[in-house]
């Protein structure tokens, strides 16, 4: 009897590992998401984890960095590192992180790509607008402030890491490019944490790693006027997705919409174009692309898309036709 009492224990505490083990996966592993305001946009984070509160911790991390990468970038602040540029840079070339850095020369890409349609200098004249007081620049406002509005004077020293503008009155607004960067970001921190199926999203921009169990993830186009009801839906696995639409930041007057993207030319929101759907393999891609597109229109846009590999694109345009790049298009 009393020879058999420790091994009956060891026993008992074997079992008690055991439920340990099994019990906290079986109870507590759990598909978990948050949602929150960040960035001047609803934020959200959908994951699975085998154990809840690991999974919570990790949706904390997803915050913390949409927070870190809104305190670098919001030109709403004036103690950022955009602020600062904004407010030196034609005096003398101004040194930067190196991500900012980095972002600033991923946007002049775009920039190169759609002959100036995605241009972060827009905010030169994009600044005179504020969408919340119905607020714009008239003809005289915008003629005065189109000279600041050109990439190409845009000067960075990558040993320096410094930026400088080759014109007084020069602003750039990384909003068409940086929501995308927080949402890699966001996916990148989830898989160092060993997180294998989650989806996250900033706004109009999302990207989701792994799959369902089996099933895709399935992301919807809204309609760009009534803002519950579905057009499109995506199923997807693996990728990132972004919407820019003319319904997102906006006011009207009359018959006229004043919305949030720019044309870098006429320094006036495009209409031919509702809402654009980009589909690739990274946040920062499809944000950028998105913008890009909506201001490029239907059939240049459609022609840009069609020439990059791994890229979809999905267009509304005024009449409410809906349009896809060849990748789409049904055979
Ligand atoms: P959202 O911010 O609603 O997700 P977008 O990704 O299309 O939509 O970005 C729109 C933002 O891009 C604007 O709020 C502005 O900050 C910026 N932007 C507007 N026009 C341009 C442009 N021509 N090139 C680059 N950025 C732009
Ligand atoms: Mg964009």
């Amino acid at each position: 009897m009393s020879a058999s009492r420790p091994l009956l224990r060891r026993l008992q505490m074997l079992c008690a590992a055991l439920v340990a083990i099994t019990g906290s996966a079986a109870v507590q592993a759990a598909w978990i998401a948050r949602e929150e305001a960040i960035m001047g946009t609803r934020c959200a984070v959908e994951l699975w984890s085998i154990d809840a509160a690991a999974g919570e911790a990790a949706i904390d991390a997803v915050f913390a960095e949409m927070r870190r990468i809104d305190a670098l970038m919001s030109t709403y602040k004036a103690d950022s590192e955009i602020s600062r540029i904004n407010a030196e840079a034609a005096k003398a070339p101004v040194q930067v992180s190196q991500e900012l850095f980095q972002l600033i020369a991923d946007s002049l890409e775009y920039s190169r790509l759609s002959g100036g349609a995605f241009d972060i200098t827009y905010a030169s004249v994009g600044y005179l607008y504020d969408f919340r007081n119905r607020q714009r620049p008239g003809d005289t406002a915008i003629s005065a402030a189109l000279p600041g509005v050109d990439f190409r004077q845009l000067q960075l020293d990558a040993d320096d890491r410094t930026v400088a503008f080759a014109r007084p009155g020069m602003r750039i607004d990384l909003g068409g490019i940086a929501k995308g960067h927080a949402v890699d970001r966001g996916i990148a921190l989830l898989k160092e944490r060993g997180i294998t199926r989650a989806m996250v999203n900033a706004g109009g921009d999302t990207r989701v790693t792994g799959d369902r169990f089996g099933s895709p993830w399935v992301i919807g186009i809204r309609h760009p006027d009534r803002a519950n009801e579905v057009v499109l839906r995506i199923p997807l696995v693996d990728a990132a997705f972004s919407t820019s639409g003319d319904y997102e930041r906006y006011f009207d007057e009359g018959e006229v919409r004043y919305h949030h993207i720019l044309d870098p030319k006429t320094g006036r929101s495009p209409h031919e174009l509702r809402s654009v759907t980009i589909i690739a393999d990274t946040a920062l891609r499809t944000d950028g692309l998105s913008t890009t597109v909506f201001v490029l229109g239907a059939e240049e846009g459609l022609a840009l898309i069609d020439r990059l590999q791994g890229v979809d694109a999905i267009l509304i345009d005024a009449g409410g036709k809906v349009s896809y790049s060849k990748g789409l298009a049904p055979p």
